[in-house]
């Protein structure tokens, strides 16, 4: 069993097995990007403290619901409308392109990895910087939808047919998209080296994706504030702030390459 550290020797450790890696995959969660200023789920004052959560059949059934989803979108839409990557979504992006990292797959719904620069990301749960009509499946640009719910509070119909507008993100209840699915699945069965990052690791798939990895072989590194049910699996689990870890690894990766 690994125990949680966040020093020195931790990150050299990580560093010496990312320059070692054939196919480094990392797996991010909402952890990442709270130096970002966008909450967790699951952290006190969290959006479910916040938030009575619409789930999907709910949200196709009913308009009352549609307008309650709306609402909170239209609130929730600051935290990530003025957000920028922070020093852990800059690593990365830096390890894919000095070759040390294949791909991101994340949970998160800002898009800050593909802002911060990474180029393979796989979106497990979409993005909440786009609006999708579930009839038609056109998609939108998402302020001026926004705008306009704020200024007729109704949810506004879909321009191409009249249909159902909703954020391009998965809700509970709601299909996770496949191919993205199946090829994370494959690139944890195919990693040497596994990071999870910034994920309580409680639900699916984030739960399963670390362990098929190291199922198939991968050292598994978590990096994570809080314990999670796989560290006990892990090869090596780093505590304490994601950015400072991440800074940390690749500060030993550029001392032991000079
Ligand atoms: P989670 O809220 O379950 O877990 C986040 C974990 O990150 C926690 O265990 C916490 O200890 C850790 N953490 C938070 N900030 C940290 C920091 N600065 N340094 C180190 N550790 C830190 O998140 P989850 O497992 O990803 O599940 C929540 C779901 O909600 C995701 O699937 C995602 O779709 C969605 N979500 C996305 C965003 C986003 O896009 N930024 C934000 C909130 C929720
Ligand atoms: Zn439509």
């Amino acid at each position: 069993m690994a125990r949680t550290t966040a020093d020195e020797s931790s990150y050299q450790t990580l560093a010496r097995w990312l320059a070692d890696a054939k196919i480094a995959v990392a797996f991010t969660g909402a952890g990442i990007s709270t130096e970002s200023g966008i909450p967790d789920f699951r952290s006190p004052g969290g959006i479910w403290a916040k938030y009575r959560v619409v789930e999907y059949q709910e949200f196709l059934a009913s308009a009352d619901a549609r307008h309650e989803y709306w609402r909170q979108k239209s609130e929730a839409h600051a935290d990530f409308a003025d957000a920028a990557p922070n020093a852990g979504h800059q690593v990365l992006a830096r390890w894919e392109s000095q070759g040390r990292l294949t791909a991101v797959i994340t949970q998160n719904i800002d898009e800050l990895h593909q802002q911060a620069g990474s180029q393979r990301v796989l979106e497990l749960h979409g993005t909440a910087r786009r609006i999708a009509c579930l009839d038609c499946g056109e998609r939108y640009e998402v302020e001026p939808l926004l705008a306009e719910f704020r200024r007729e509070n109704a949810v506004p119909p879909c321009p191409a047919c009249g249909g159902r507008l909703k954020s391009a993100t998965i809700s509970f209840g709601q299909m996770l998209p496949p191919e993205a699915l199946h090829e994370s699945f494959a690139l944890a069965k195919r990693a040497d080296l596994f990071l999870a990052i910034g994920s309580s690791l409680v639900v699916e798939p984030a739960a399963s994706l670390p362990r098929v990895a190291k199922e198939y072989g991968a050292r598994l590194v978590i990096i994570n504030r809080d314990p999670t049910p796989l560290d006990d699996r892990a090869d090596l689990v780093i505590g304490g702030s994601i950015g400072a870890a991440l800074a940390g690894v690749d500060a030993a990766l550029e001392l032991k390459e000079n």
